[in-house]
Order: structure tokens, then C-alpha cells, then sequence
């Protein structure tokens, strides 16, 4: 068995086809007619541009505009006057084009490799590949074809290039192995849009895997079985058809509103880490996005965002939301997210310790300028505030008293932004759940975090293997929290929504129907599970298993009961 990295789900049960790549090999000479040898390069860089069009075009049918954007770039890369320049003042300077084209690439290459950043080490891979076609063509070598796999086929390649995969025929391709890449690589990214099963970084794959063995590709551990035995392929044959179906049968629920089998409706969001995720989340189908996590825009780099930095992914997050809501949670650092810049004290407890809306509002001036950020982006979106980590209801009434402070400023100062923007509580912490109907009163919305709220109310650290079981949502007495939660929203009648782990849980779905949570925040990959779970339950279903779990008495008996009725 080889063990990579599962970058596109499914899985895939075919023959090897090694996809070695030819020898680009030449003698770099000295070059006496300058314009004949300028003459090859310019006509390489047609052929290749035309070549490249036509498998954009080929890949813009196949597979989908963005991955066809992907191939158009190298276009401009090879295009771009200081990079076409540069090469020909070498060859101007008598060096064959073949050597030419390979050092100033090669200077790109290690340039981009050297940021370290790993978006901009893609580029880096661009050029390669834009390095080795422009020398197949100069050398007249015939490019690795993989169009002519047959039916069945997982290709192993040391890196799937964009070019490589324009020639991929997805009926043909069950899966792929690379021996390099990570989950946000070209590789993966392509992989993924063709829906082809793909397991990334297996280490010596090539020479690991001879072609025509029988292997299985399992995209979702990054497990390549060799030599499978016939109850393994039994097996991942069932696994697969099993994935297959439950994938269409998601696809049903795509574009369609989130509703009960009794017709209540409810709101499905999306959880997002930065701007961008904003368009995943549409793609995903999300209804609007129930938790902006921000502290991703601290993280990784050494001094504070600006407001400005701030506002610009706000509203681009805004923007890509077009209307639908934005739920932004204010700076949530401390206990597990460490930002070093921050200089914060070591702490005996983190957990407990000066984190979240406590570390935010002892820090003014940095709480204000995220808020000021927030409102700012308000003006282009249905964007919503949301404070993390609420214990009392002092704490809501800063935070609120720092929101009007900011607005004062912003009207000041003549800019625009929401007035009514609503500003919500994150109850995450036992405290909050026992005073929910404290904070309802002074609240616009309430969002349910799991993930803390089950740590803090069983006063556990999921993190530690001996006291790992007492985690668990499911818990009577988490359970009761979540019940008073949304009781007390409904009562005070401000919106309620849950977004933390537990939102996608088939077992804890009906318990929140019946309860009467109004909103859904998953990752993006669970939108469409969650709706045809939700699909599946009358509000008179969900009650009774409702009032059967809230009657029982242990974490076991409830999951136990839970497990036979989804
Ligand atoms: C939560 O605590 O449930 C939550 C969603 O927030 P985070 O996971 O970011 O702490
Ligand atoms: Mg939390």
C-alpha cells in the first residue's frame, strides 16, 4: 500500500498508466543567424500559444471556465513583454533558443519558489510547464499523450501539470496519483473540478507502480491499495457506488430552498475562514454565511491587519454574497488560536483565560478598527456582527456601546454603513446558555457554538485522549443548553442558528428542528447534506424523537436511540 494525501474525493478502482516524462535534452550552442533563431522561438511561442487555446478550449467543455483560466494564464505569462524580452536578448546575444528559453524561465521559477507563499509558488509550477512545452516544440519532442488512456484508467504522474490535464478524457480517468502537491496545489484544484478521484504526494509512485497493475485509489484517505485482494475490490466497488448515488442524489437538492417535510423553512449557511471561501460557500449552494471566522486574517503574518486591509475582505466577502447574509465574528484569539505578534501572555488555563471579547475589549483601539472594518462593509452587503465567547451581559453591552462609538465615527466622517446593522451573541460558553434569556433581551440574533459550548459545559478538553468521551454534543447536559438556547430566542423572537460541528450531525438535526432553530452554518461541503437530512423530517417526526432523547438520561442510551432512527 502507498499512503498519499486524499485531494479529491471518491474512489477508484482501474490499471496504471505511468505518465513518465520525455527527456527535454539538447546541447546549448552558440547561435551565428540571430534572426533565424529569434524566427524558431517566435514560432514556438505560436504553436504554443495556439496549442494551449485549443486545450483550454477542450478543458472550458470538459471541465468548467475557471480550470480553462488556468491554462489561458500561461498564455499571458509567455506573452508578457519582460519575460518574451528577456529571452531574446539572449538570443541575441548568440544563445541557442532552446538554452534561452530555459534560463529565463528557470529565473522565474526560482524567483516564485522563493517567496515561499504558496500561491505565488503555483506560478512557479505555471512555468515549468510553460518551460517544458516551449521546449518539446523547439525540440521537436512528442508530449507525453493522455488522451489515448483507456477506460479504467489511474494515471500516475510525478505532477499534474493544467496542459496534462487537457488531455484527461473523465470517462476514461478513474483516478489519479501524483508524487508531488498539496490539497491547494494546481494538481488538487484540477483533480477536484474533474470530480476524478485523486490521491496527492505518494512518495515514489512511479517507481513504486508498474503500468497496467490493478490499483485502488481511495481520494478520501490518500490510500492507494496495491495488489487488492477480491474482497477489497468488492469492497471500494461498493464504497463506490455508494458515494456515486449518494452524489447524485445530493445534486437533487442543489438550488432549491431548505425546507422540512412539513414545510417549515429554514436558513442553511455556509462557516468561512477568509474572503474567498465567500464564492465556495455560493458554489456549495449556502444560503448566506452564518460565521465569518476572522481571526485567519491575523494569523500568518507579523503586525495587525488594518482597517482598511480589514474592510477590503469584508466587503469582498460582501460583495461575493450579493445580499444574502454575512455573519462576521469579531477577533476570537486565545485558548487553541495563538497569535504570536499579539505578544499575549502565557496563561496557565488559555481556555479560561484572556481570550475573545475579553481580550477585545481591553484592546480598544484594534477591536474598534475591526468594527469600524465591519460596518464600513455593511454598506455592500446584509452583514451582521457577532461577538464570540459572551459570558455576561456586561460584556454585550461594550461591545454594543464600541459598535455605537464606531458608527459615530464613520458618520463623522461622512462614510457609509448600515445603521440597523444587527449585532448578535455567540453563545458558545455555559454561561451564555444559562442566561440566554438575559441576552435575548439585548440581543439581535443568537448563534450556537458547539465546539466550545460542549468543552466548557462538560469541562473537558477535547484534546485530552482520558477525558475525550465526556465530549460530545449529545450530552444530556449539553443538550438541555442547546434546548434553553433556542427557547429563549424564540421566545424573545430574535433568530437563532448554530454553527458549530454539531449543525451537520444527521442525529442532532431533528433534535434542532424540534427545538426551533431558524438557521444551519456548516462547512461548505455539507450544505447539501444537511438539506436533504432536514428534507427528510416532519416537525412532528422531530418532536417525537425530540421529547423520547430529552427523556433519556445518558450520552450513550441517547446516541444509541439516536443512531436507529436516521
Ligand atoms: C464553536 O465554538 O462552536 C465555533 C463555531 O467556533 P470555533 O470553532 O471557531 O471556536
Ligand atoms: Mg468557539
Amino acid at each position: 500500500m502507498l499512503k498519499g494525501l486524499g485531494a479529491s474525493e471518491g474512489y477508484g478502482i482501474g490499471r496504471v498508466m505511468l505518465v513518465v516524462e520525455q527527456k527535454l535534452e539538447y546541447v546549448a550552442k552558440e547561435i551565428a543567424d540571430i534572426d533565424a533563431e529569434l524566427d524558431r522561438f517566435h514560432s514556438a511561442v505560436e504553436q504554443f500559444t495556439a496549442n494551449t487555446f485549443e486545450q483550454a478550449d477542450a478543458v472550458r467543455k470538459s471541465t468548467g471556465d475557471k480550470e480553462a483560466e488556468i491554462l489561458e494564464g500561461h498564455i499571458a505569462i509567455i506573452s508578457d513583454p519582460f519575460m518574451k524580452g528577456e529571452i531574446e536578448n539572449l538570443i541575441k546575444a548568440h544563445q541557442c533558443a532552446e538554452a534561452s528559453v530555459e534560463q529565463i524561465c528557470q529565473m522565474f521559477i526560482d524567483m516564485f519558489t522563493a517567496t515561499g507563499d504558496e500561491l505565488t509558488m503555483q506560478r512557479a509550477a505555471d512555468v515549468k510547464d510553460i518551460r517544458d512545452s516551449l521546449l518539446s516544440i523547439l525540440l521537436g519532442v512528442q508530449e507525453v499523450k493522455i488522451s489515448d488512456a483507456p477506460a479504467g484508467t489511474v494515471l500516475v504522474v510525478k505532477e499534474l501539470t493544467p496542459s496534462m490535464t487537457a488531455g484527461i478524457k473523465k470517462d476514461n480517468i478513474v483516478g489519479i496519483i501524483t508524487e508531488t502537491g498539496s490539497q491547494t496545489s494546481h494538481s488538487a484544484i484540477l483533480a477536484r473540478a474533474m470530480e476524478i478521484p485523486a490521491v496527492l504526494s505518494a512518495p515514489n509512485a512511479l517507481s513504486q507502480l508498474s503500468s497496467g497493475e490493478q490499483i485502488i485509489v481511495d481520494g478520501n484517505t490518500g490510500d492507494v491499495i496495491t495488489a487488492p485482494t477480491e474482497e477489497q475490490i468488492a469492497e471500494y466497488t461498493a464504497k463506490r457506488d455508494n458515494f456515486l448515488r449518494e452524489k447524485r442524489e445530493l445534486e437533487l437538492y442543489r438550488g432549491k430552498k431548505t425546507v422540512s417535510a412539513s414545510g417549515e423553512e429554514y436558513e442553511l449557511c455556509c462557516n468561512i475562514g477568509t474572503p474567498k471561501d465567500a464564492a465556495k460557500a455560493m458554489q456549495a449552494d449556502g444560503e448566506g454565511v452564518g460565521l465569518f471566522r476572522t481571526e485567519f486574517l491575523f494569523m500568518d503574518r507579523t503586525s495587525l491587519p488594518t482597517e482598511d486591509e480589514q474592510f477590503e475582505a469584508y466587503k469582498t466577502a460582501a460583495v461575493v454574497l450579493k445580499g444574502k447574509p454575512l455573519i462576521i465574528r469579531t477577533l476570537d484569539i486565545g485558548g487553541d488560536k495563538e497569535i504570536p505578534y499579539l505578544g499575549l501572555e502565557k496563561e496557565e488555563n488559555p481556555f479560561m483565560g484572556f481570550r475573545a471579547i475579553r481580550y477585545c475589549l481591553k484592546n480598544r483601539d484594534m477591536f474598534k478598527s475591526q468594527i469600524k472594518a465591519i460596518l464600513r462593509a455593511s454598506a455592500f452587503g446584509d452583514v451582521r456582527i457577532m461577538f464570540p465567547l459572551i459570558t455576561a451581559v456586561e460584556e454585550l453591552r461594550e461591545g454594543k456601546a464600541l459598535v455605537e462609538e464606531a458608527k459615530s465615527d464613520l458618520r463623522s466622517s461622512g462614510i457609509e454603513f448600515n445603521e440597523d446593522i444587527p449585532v448578535g451573541v455567540m453563545t458558545e460558553t455555559s454561561a451564555s446558555g444559562v442566561i440566554a434569556d438575559l441576552l435575548a433581551k439585548e440581543s439581535d440574533f443568537f448563534s450556537i457554538g458547539t465546539n466550545d459550548l460542549t468543552g466548557y459545559t462538560m469541562a473537558c478538553d477535547r484534546g485530552n485522549s482520558d477525558v475525550g468521551y465526556l465530549y460530545s454534543p449529545f450530552q444530556p447536559a449539553v443538550l438541555r443548553l442547546i434546548k434553553s438556547i433556542i427557547e429563549n430566542a424564540v421566545q424573545a423572537g430574535i433568530p437563532v442558528g448554530m454553527c458549530g460541528e454539531a449543525a451537520a450531525n444527521p442525529m442532532m438535526i431533528p433534535l434542532l428542528m424540534s427545538f426551533g432553530l431558524t438557521e444551519f452554518s456548516v462547512s461548505a461541503v455539507s450544505v447539501l447534506k444537511v438539506r436533504k437530512n432536514i428534507a427528510k423530517w416532519t416537525k412532528a417526526e422531530a418532536d417525537e424523537v425530540a421529547a423520547k432523547v430529552m427523556a433519556m438520561t445518558t450520552e450513550k442510551e441517547i446516541t444509541d436511540y439516536l443512531k436507529t432512527v436516521v
